[in-house]
Formats: structure tokens, C-alpha cells, sequence
């Protein structure tokens, strides 16, 4: 069996730029995505996340770069081209006397190969809502069907702005788990949002963008270890003291309440290796008491990444 197929990326960018008078909204935004990946564009308000995205697909021009999305340049790209692809928008008022039905019926007959409405309708618990007008929808329930608006296209590539903004934290899941399947089935999804939560539950990549430069790329979990150290602590067993702990690391120590030490890791398994085997060398029984390792949060790490970026003008 071949495993090594070529992968031809789904969105690859190079060198995209857009400017809106003084602002450069866009500067410098490089990615490649491939195929069935989630992956998450993160960023401070104004940092130029919409523009990128819309760039992407196809609804803003840029000024410069290359650009390719399902192998097409999405600035001069056909209906064909549209139909593989599906965007969580939010709807204007001049939806809102259609009922849910409606609107996923209208929605479906634009692609040539839509998904079930009632498989749609199951997954997005909106069976019961299917006659109701979208004007009557409460804030959770238009977002569902957002949802299920941009999915309903049956699209290879599905870009979704803050797909759980307002609903409630069971529904947040179910859609998360909708998401994850349909990543799982191929599907390429790009995701804009503010919550670290969401970020850390679906994408399998992040990009963060600060003035429209992508800052920082990699997998979602790399971003901890890269932003934010791991805190080792442990206590001592008297008669030892910091004191005793060898160079390295009582360098390295700070004292953490109740006695404890606490030592900052870029690596935590080296430092807890170094201190076993320390402890290992002390006569009598082992010197280190309640060893804890706190992995910084997602939102930590990336709240670190902002601010060592910070210093690059972040203006306002
Ligand atoms: P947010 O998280 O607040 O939605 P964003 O990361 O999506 O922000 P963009 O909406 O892409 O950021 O905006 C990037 C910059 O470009 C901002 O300074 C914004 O004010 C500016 N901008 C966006 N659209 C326009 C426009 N049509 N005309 C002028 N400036 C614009």
C-alpha cells in the first residue's frame, strides 16, 4: 500500500497582501493546508483574520501574493469552484420571513451533490424548528442553522467564523463533534475564533496572525510548549534544602509557598530527570516530596505568544 501519495495541498498562500488605504490589514500570510485538516486562524481583534479569509474565499481581492485554493485562484474562480466550498455566514433580515426548511431547501438546490435535510436537520437539532421562520429563531438556534447552512453543500473546503459564538456548552460540543466527523470524512476545515477552548478541542493546526503577519504556525499543542513553560514543584524532605539541589537547578529554583520549589521548564522531563536522579544520589529516604508538572493553558501560552509579539507596533 502507497502511504507517500502526494498530498496536493487544498489552500496554499504566498507573499498575500491587501491594504485598505494607510492600514495593511494583510503583510505577510504563507500557509498550506491540507486536505481533511482542521485548522484554526487565531488573532487579536484587527489582526486581520476576515480579510484573510475572504481572500481565501474569494470575496476580497488582494493586492499582491499568490493564491491558491482547491487549486483554483479564488479571485478568478467559477461556480464550480464555488460549489465545493461552504462558509458559516451570518445571514441578513431579508432571510428572516423564510422558514428552516425553506432556506435549507433553497440552500441544498445550489450544489450539485447537497447532503440529506434530514440528515442535517438530526445533526443540528433543528428537526423540531423546521417550520419555524428564521425571524422567530432564538440567537443559538440561527447559529445552528448557520451551520447547517454552510454544511449543507455537501463542500470540500468549509470555512467557519466563530461557529459557536452564544450557544449554550452542550450544543458547543455536539457541534464540535459534528465538525470532527466531517474533518474525519475529508473535509478541510478553517476555523476563526476567539475561543481557546474551541481552538483546542478541533484544530489539528493553528496560525496566529498579529497585524497581518502570520506570527506563529504549527500543531495546536506545539503552541504550549512554544509559548508558555511547564512549572515543575516539589517540596523537600528536611534536612534538605534548596540549597542542597546541584547548580543547575537550584539556579534555576524559586521558592513557591509552603515551602515548595519551583523550578520554570522549557523541558519539564529533563528537569524531572535531573532531580530523580539527584534524589537518587542523596542518602536516606528520597528528598522530594508532592512532584507536580502545570502545563501552561492554551490560553496562556497564546496570551505569551501576544505579548512577546507585542513589541512589533501592535497599535491601539
Ligand atoms: P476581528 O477579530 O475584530 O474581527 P480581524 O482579525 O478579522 O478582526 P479584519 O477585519 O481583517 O481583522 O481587519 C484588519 C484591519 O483592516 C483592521 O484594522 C480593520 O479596521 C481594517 N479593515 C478591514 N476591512 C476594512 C475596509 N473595508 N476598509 C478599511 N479598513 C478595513
Amino acid at each position: 500500500m502507497n502511504t507517500s501519495e502526494p498530498q496536493i495541498p487544498i489552500i496554499s498562500t504566498t507573499g498575500v497582501r491587501r491594504t485598505y488605504g494607510s492600514v495593511h490589514a494583510v503583510t505577510s500570510a504563507d500557509l498550506e493546508v491540507g486536505k481533511g485538516e482542521i485548522v484554526a486562524i487565531l488573532g487579536p481583534n484587527g489582526a486581520g483574520k476576515t480579510t484573510l479569509v475572504e481572500i481565501l474565499e474569494g470575496l476580497r481581492r488582494r493586492d499582491d501574493g499568490e493564491v491558491s485554493v482547491l487549486g483554483q485562484d479564488p479571485e478568478h474562480s467559477d461556480a464550480a469552484w464555488r460549489a465545493r466550498i461552504g462558509a458559516v455566514l451570518q445571514f441578513g433580515t431579508e432571510t428572516d420571513e423564510f422558514t428552516v426548511a425553506e432556506m435549507l431547501r433553497a440552500h441544498a438546490s445550489y450544489y450539485p451533490t447537497p447532503r440529506s435535510i434530514t440528515e442535517i436537520v438530526e445533526a443540528l437539532d433543528l428537526r423540531d424548528l423546521q417550520d419555524r421562520r428564521v425571524r422567530r429563531l432564538s440567537g443559538g438556534q440561527r447559529r445552528r442553522l448557520d451551520i447547517a447552512l454552510g454544511i449543507v453543500g455537501n463542500p470540500e473546503l468549509l470555512f467557519l467564523d466563530e461557529p459557536t459564538t452564544g450557544l449554550d456548552a452542550e450544543v458547543r460540543r455536539s457541534i464540535w463533534q459534528l465538525i470532527r466527523r466531517l474533518a474525519h470524512r475529508g473535509t478541510t476545515i478553517v476555523l476563526t475564533t476567539h475561543y481557546l477552548d474551541e481552538v483546542e478541542h478541533l484544530a489539528d493546526r493553528t496560525m496566529v496572525l498579529v497585524d497581518g503577519t502570520i506570527v506563529w504556525t504549527g500543531e495546536t499543542a506545539k503552541l504550549r510548549d512554544d509559548s508558555a513553560p511547564s512549572i515543575v514543584t516539589f517540596g523537600l524532605r528536611s534536612p534538605v534544602s534548596p540549597a542542597d539541589l546541584p547548580t543547575a537547578l537550584g539556579e534555576q529554583a524559586k521558592p513557591s509557598g509552603n515551602g515548595r520549589v519551583a523550578i520554570e521548564a522549557e523541558d519539564s522531563t529533563q528537569i524531572i530527570s535531573d532531580l530523580m536522579r539527584w534524589a537518587a544520589s542523596i542518602e536516606g529516604p528520597n528528598p522530594i516530596t508532592n512532584l507536580q508538572v502545570s502545563q501552561p493553558s492554551l490560553e496562556d501560552a497564546y496570551l505569551a505568544l501576544l505579548e512577546t509579539t507585542h513589541g512589533k507596533d501592535l497599535d491601539s
